[in-house]
């Protein structure tokens, strides 16, 4: 918790809740009350933006991000506790990934204080939209993007930052475990690309690929390395680490994987565990012979890759309670739901923060 927040108490015991059926919250967009909006224009830096209706944005045909693409995202959640607080997890983590980016794709970015601001903004505004301690989270997507038109020239007018909420369940469904396909054909980053960053152009040229992969009864599909297609890199939207014996290897950073937050903590964790933690270059061969594979993101947390099928061999893995993968959830979600003591200072608790008590929120 920032050390200047007040602990002003934000019961949610006696509020009301947002008609959802919560059992049966599954992942995808869900219509909320209220979004963030902040506008900047080139040259100048972002300004504290504004909490509006949610509605469509007006945009101009010939913008930057329609035409070009300049566009990232970001995704995190808030999470209710039992004891009724609103927690945010690594906020601050996105919105310095959220710069990275800004810088690759030539955009001014929020501050990390401006962004975090803007979460809590967004989290109190639609928080009869949080589920349930158990149900489901309040995930925040922010988009960044390129608002002012251009046809030939340099710069673009001006920029948007938003942000809105969708209460959500469990990303992948599948309870056994994922069935990957690994991929052969497409790639999803080349080295000096972007592929380092939340841009908005590294999920739809995929499509393709994770489309027909789910029509063949896969869930997801594992990538490799565009220079060599030797080496493994990441999913969709999540990276992956691989178990044999005592350790635990994951590709590491180098500009063609997305560094994930969870990721991030993964190791951390692994290795409080007492594991030894490789980043490094994982090819094929090594994941087809570990005993235990997974995968890390936000919406993913930590979920159990039964099997991939490689060129048409399958290879399956160790699911179940006793896999590094359950633990590590378990790990994770009593950290993120405050049922343990944060010893990483990873979470952040939203208190009736200055700005929203006179945004009388
Ligand atoms: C968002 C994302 C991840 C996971 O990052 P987290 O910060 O853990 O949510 C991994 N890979 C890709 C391609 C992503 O877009």
């Amino acid at each position: 918790m920032a050390p200047s927040a007040q602990s002003l108490p934000t019961s949610v015991s006696d509020e009301k809740y947002a008609n959802v059926k919560w059992e049966e919250l599954g992942f995808g967009f869900y219509r909320t009350d209220s979004m963030y909006v902040a506008k900047c224009k080139h040259g100048e830096s972002f300004q504290e933006g504004k909490i509006v209706p949610y509605a469509d944005l007006q945009i101009s045909p010939c913008s930057a991000v329609l035409n070009y693409g300049q566009g990232l995202y970001e995704g995190l959640k808030a999470y209710r506790t039992e004891d009724g607080r609103i927690m945010l997890f690594r906020p601050d983590q996105n919105a310095l990934r959220l710069q990275s980016g800004a810088h690759r794709l030539c955009m001014p970015c929020p501050s990390v204080d401006q962004f975090v601001s803007a979460v809590k903004q967004v989290v109190l505004a639609n928080k009869k939209w949080i589920p349930p301690p158990g149900r489901g989270t309040l995930y925040l997507r922010s988009v960044l993007f390129g608002s002012g038109p251009i046809l030939g020239s340099f710069p673009v007018s001006e920029y948007t930052f938003t942000m809105f909420a969708c209460p959500v369940g469990r990303y992948h469904s599948d309870n056994a475990g994922l069935n990957l396909k690994i991929e052969d054909k497409f790639r999803r980053a080349f080295p000096g690309g972007t592929g380092g960053v939340k841009s908005i152009t590294n999920y739809s040229p995929v499509w393709i690929t994770v489309a027909e992969a789910k029509a063949q009864g896969f869930s997801d599909v594992l990538f490799l390395d565009a220079a060599t297609g030797k080496n493994v890199e990441e999913l969709y939207a999540s990276n992956v680490f691989i178990v044999k014996g005592n350790v635990v290897s994951t590709p590491e950073i180098s500009g063609t994987i997305l560094p994930g937050i969870t990721r991030k903590c993964i190791i951390e964790l692994t290795r409080d565990f007492g594991y030894k933690v490789e980043e490094r270059v994982v090819p094929v061969e090594d994941l087809l012979d570990a005993e235990e594979v997974f995968c890390s993101g936000t919406a993913a947390i930590v979920t159990t890759i039964a099997s991939v099928t490689f060129k048409d061999k399958k290879t399956g893995f160790k699911t179940g309670d006793k896999t590094l993968a359950a633990k590590l959830f378990a790990t994770l979600t009593d950290i993120q739901l405050g049922r343990v003591e944060d010893k990483n200072g990873w979470t952040v608790e939203i208190d009736r923060c200055h700005q929203c008590e006179t945004l009388k929120l």
